[in-house]
């Protein structure tokens, strides 16, 4: 199927850097958001980041203006009718999303697509909740979304042919990877991700090692570019419980238990790097290990 107008739900985070890929490929993008400040705010970033990737050589400088031309913001849902494709990138909250989706097929083309990028709730359940399962898909992006190169693809139960192989032409156009993954809680990088992270926070709970201690074994001993408790706080604490959550009630499985700890900086507030404070205190000039 043809997709050459898309709609972006949610201006945060995720919704601002998949508006920003799409418009670099070519796709004209409407981004709606309830909140007037996210889109102010998400329009800015998208130009500073597009900015940014032509300084490193990334993308042309003439290729920003026509990308940015390409976006215009809404605050309502009626501004997405004519779209191809929706692309629901809104809060973590199934309430709120299953809401999103009922205004919103009273308003598209019985035709058009809707993709969803959550990164824990389930895709099945999400589309049984339109009046177009087959037509809804998992387009799970990874943050930050110009520089991640994988898309994780996830059909629902009743997802079909035509909406899947829709989906993986939009994820090679805007130059990315897909990996498929069945409709199970957390799907593939989550599911491997977060229990490392978690078992790293159980590490410190049980005294094994400190901050220091754990972050410097895992990337040096392990190779990996930013140790488990970093990347907690790049990631958010209450984002990693959540996963965790959905592990544990999803799967019913002990092994996913969330770490009391964890549960613990998420109750004082200290969510990582958004908060200013999580296993790293970023307040100061450069970050401090909190134990
Ligand atoms: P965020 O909090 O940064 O942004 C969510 C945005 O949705 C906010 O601007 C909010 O105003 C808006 N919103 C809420 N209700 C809305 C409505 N009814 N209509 C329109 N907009 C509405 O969150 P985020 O980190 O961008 O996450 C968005 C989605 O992407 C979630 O499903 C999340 O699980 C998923 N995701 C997040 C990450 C990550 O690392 N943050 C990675 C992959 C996927």
């Amino acid at each position: 199927m043809a997709v050459e107008k898309i709609g972006v739900i949610g201006a945060g985070q995720m919704g601002n850097g998949i508006a920003h890929v799409l418009a670099l490929a070519g796709y004209d993008v409407v981004l709606d958001d309830i909140n007037k400040e996210a889109l102010a705010k998400a329009v800015g970033l998208i130009e500073k980041n597009m900015q940014r990737q032509a300084h490193k050589g990334i993308i042309k400088e003439e290729q920003i203006k026509p990308a940015l031309a390409r976006i215009r913001t809404t605050q309502t849902l009626d501004d997405l009718r004519d779209r191809d494709l929706v692309m629901e990138a809104a809060t973590e909250d199934e309430v709120v999303k299953k809401k999103i989706f009922q205004d919103l097929c009273q308003r598209i083309s019985p035709k058009a697509l809707i993709a969803t990028n959550t990164s824990s709730i389930s895709v099945t359940r999400l589309a049984a909740s339109t009046d177009r399962p087959e037509n809804f898909i998992g387009l799970h992006f990874m943050n930050p979304v110009p520089v991640m190169q994988l898309v994780e693809v996830i059909r629902g139960i009743a997802t079909n042919d035509t909406t899947f192989q829709t989906a993986l032409e939009i994820v090679k156009r805007v130059g990315k990877t897909a990996a498929y993954a069945e409709d199970f809680p957390a799907f593939i990088v989550n599911r491997i991700l977060l229990p490392m992270i978690n078992e790293a926070v159980y590490t410190l709970y049980e005294g094994v090692g400190n901050v220091d201690a754990i972050d410097t074994a895992m990337r040096l001993g392990a190779n990996h570019p930013m140790g488990p408790l970093q990347l907690a706080d790049f990631i958010g604490l209450d984002t990693c419980l959540s996963v965790m959550q959905v592990l544990y009630e999803g799967l019913a499985d002990s092994k996913y238990r969330p770490c009391p700890l964890l549960v613990k900086y998420v109750e004082a507030g200290w969510l990582g790097r958004k908060t200013g404070r999580g296993f790293y205190d970023y307040r100061g000039e450069h970050p401090v290990p909190t134990r």
